[in-house]
């Protein structure tokens, strides 16, 4: 007897096989996200123009990424949920210890006060870059910026985490087009959308 199950088509090999029926919702339930966002607390991160801080613009994003997953079944825990500061080691120390199937650090950038002129989405990976590229690809295609590539970086919380990682670079505090468009509440829930497509679109490819 065929019938769908949490993976897919299977074949039952008890003597009695019942159909089960698997709504959308409780579908992904089994996958464990850890959304990082980046800083807070004493720490702002980067600051550009009009002030604006790393910190309080990831925040927002990180969130709507984390209702968008939840509400699709994904089980999602932040390394923070308000203006408090994280090292670096309790970000990866915590995914590392629930064991997760995924974790996404959400930055923003900056190229200094003097380039306004540089703006554009960066996603880094270091090892497997599948999961960068799929959610690089879902924001290319949906959020309106400059596009600055996925590129290969030694940074702490990819290094160290044991699951696929990615640090998303959501568009430059110092950049003319970006700071305009992060300090934008529209903006902030499409870049959102994206990555949360992006996730998913990479746990029903390669963690089902
Ligand atoms: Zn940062």
């Amino acid at each position: 007897t065929s019938f769908r199950g949490v993976t897919g088509v299977q074949t039952c090999a008890l003597p009695i096989c019942f159909p089960v029926t698997i709504t959308p919702h409780h579908r992904n339930s089994r996958f464990l996200v850890v959304i990082d966002p980046g800083h807070g607390g004493k720490d702002p991160g980067a600051i550009g123009i009009g002030g604006l801080q790393e910190k309080n613009v990831i925040l927002p994003i990180s969130l709507e990424v984390t209702r968008i997953l939840q509400q699709q079944g994904i089980d999602v825990r932040l390394t923070r949920d308000s203006d408090f500061f994280v090292t670096l080691q309790g970000r990866t120390d915590l995914a590392n210890q629930i064991d997760a199937d995924l974790f996404v650090s959400i930055h923003a950038n900056s190229m200094g006060k003097a380039r306004p002129d540089v703006n554009g989405l960066e996603v880094y990976y270091f090892g497997d870059r599948r999961l960068s590229d799929t959610i690089h690809r879902n924001i290319v295609r949906s959020v309106d910026m400059h596009d600055r590539g996925v590129r290969r970086a030694r940074f702490y919380v990819l290094r160290t985490s044991k699951m696929p990682s990615t640090l998303v670079e959501v568009g430059f505090v110092t950049g003319a087009e970006d700071a305009a468009k992060l300090a934008n509440v529209n903006f902030q829930r499409q870049m959102a959308a994206a990555i949360a497509r992006g996730i998913i679109e990479y746990i029903q490819r390669n963690l089902r």
